[in-house]
């Protein structure tokens, strides 16, 4: 009795003490929430590598390897089930959403995000929905079920890819996307001619290197400064006549859409242009992320939009050294200078490509 007593008071005691807790508010179930998975293609167990040394001439200029300058982060429907990540850079990707725009469906939907793809990586996966949640989420954030999905997988012909995210590089990347070209590597000499100016075999190396010049050259005729800076240059036509500006306008939208890049590697000259073809020597792919190297590349990018050397399109006018080439090396040095290339020194990913 006594024990109990002592309980009970013990228990007003505290009951007095303690200050009283508000009962909770019973508080809803929140919505199940949807995210976009996160998948990394940055080591050898998750991707392999393209360009690499010992790769044969046939894969490396294969027309798999094809691909538009506005999707170096290339994703591509296999089959049905079946996509390809692949990194056309030389330098890794972080922090990328890769979109998907299905037939049927208004908005691209965000498939999965890139944590980290490596340089030139390469790898196929399953669209996630075929083993994981079916719930994604569309460029507005409104929740999109593609279970419909999940035991038929879709058509390739439905289906269209597309990267996105807030990195500087991912933004310069996108802004390729004004161009049309195409690039593909190419074997100008299958024969192995010793007479003609193609490099008997191109080789990994090479296409490395290109693969930066290229995206740097974009770059840089993709920038409104090189434009303004294009049309307002002295630039003769094939006979030798000033242009005017509405002409120099037609002709920096033809170098915007040019469609295909054939490219390839010469020796005893430094370039070769023409038609798709876009021939440049090893010491243009060595010195592209140091030095201004338009003297070549854009004198065989006029080639290629159908200039000749009477054209100041290709060579500087005499004598007052006025052209295409003068202009957007002036713009090339002043982005090199601001280290405001997409692919640089410090972001190339085998820097033994450059000793
Ligand atoms: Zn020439």
């Amino acid at each position: 009795m006594k024990k109990i007593i002592l309980f009970l008071w013990v228990a007003l005691f505290y009951g007095c003490e303690k200050p009283v807790e508000p009962t909770p508010e019973p508080t809803p179930e929140p919505p199940p929430v949807t995210t976009t998975i996160e998948i990394n293609f940055d080591n050898d167990n998750n991707s392999s590598l393209m360009f690499q040394d010992g790769e044969s001439i046939a894969l490396l200029t294969s027309e798999e390897r094809r691909y538009d300058i506005g999707q170096v982060l290339r994703v591509k429907a296999v089959d049905l089930t079946t996509l390809e990540v692949a990194n056309f850079a030389p330098t890794d990707i972080v922090n990328a959403t890769i979109l998907v725009t299905i037939e049927g469906h208004p908005k691209p939907i965000k498939l999965f995000n890139i944590g980290k793809i490596r340089a030139h990586a390469v790898q196929q996966i399953k669209y996630p929905f075929i083993d994981g949640d079916t719930k994604f989420l569309d460029i507005d954030d409104q929740e999109v079920d593609l279970a419909q999905y999940k035991t038929t997988g879709i058509p390739i012909a439905n289906v269209s890819f597309d990267f996105t995210g807030e990195t500087d590089l991912i933004k310069k990347l996108k802004l390729l996307g004004k161009l049309k070209w195409k690039i593909k590597y190419h074997d100008f000499d299958p024969n192995d001619d010793p007479g003609n100016n193609w490099k008997d075999n191109i080789d990994a190396k090479d296409v490395r290197r290109f693969s930066g010049i290229i995206i740097n050259l974009a770059y840089l005729f993709q920038a409104e400064s090189t434009k303004t800076a294009f049309i307002a240059e002295p630039i003769t036509d094939n006979n030798n006549v000033a242009m005017s500006t509405e002409q120099k306008q037609e002709v920096f939208k033809k170098i915007i859409d040019i469609p295909l890049f054939h490219c390839g590697v010469v020796v005893n000259v430094s370039g070769l242009g023409g038609g798709s073809t876009f021939g440049l020597a090893n010491h243009v792919l060595k010195d592209y992320l140091t030095k201004d190297v338009c003297e070549i590349t854009v004198h065989e990018i006029g080639h290629m939009i159908g200039y000749s050397h009477t054209s100041s399109m290709t060579y500087p006018s005499n004598p007052d050294k006025r052209g295409a080439v003068v202009a957007t090396g002036q713009a090339y040095t002043i982005m090199l200078s601001r280290n405001e290339f997409p692919i640089r020194k410090n972001n190339y990913y085998k820097a033994v490509d450059f000793e």
